[in-house]
């Protein structure tokens, strides 16, 4: 699972060591599925946000509430 990056910059390098503790999941309202994403761009902006606020963020637990793929399916067929 790890990735051998290595950053020149200690900004990133902290955000890599931070981005392997978790993950963000899609959880799905329909069947509870729960689906870990990684994206690097959220997590950016996210300290960005927090820098322009003089926040340290220590953790976060992002969870976006949906229907995952296999549900929207069935309710597609559903409606038809
Ligand atoms: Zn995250
Ligand atoms: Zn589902």
């Amino acid at each position: 699972m790890a990735r051998e990056v290595h950053f020149e910059n200690d900004c990133l390098r902290y955000e890599h060591q931070y981005n392997h503790r978790h993950h963000d999941h899609l959880i799905c309202l329909e069947c509870g599925a729960s689906v870990e994403f990684f994206n690097s761009e959220i997590e950016k902006l996210q300290n960005l946000i927090a820098q322009e606020y003089g926040f340290e963020i220590v953790d976060h637990n992002r969870e976006l509430f949906g229907y995952c793929s296999e549900c929207r399916k069935r309710r597609g067929k559903e409606e038809l």
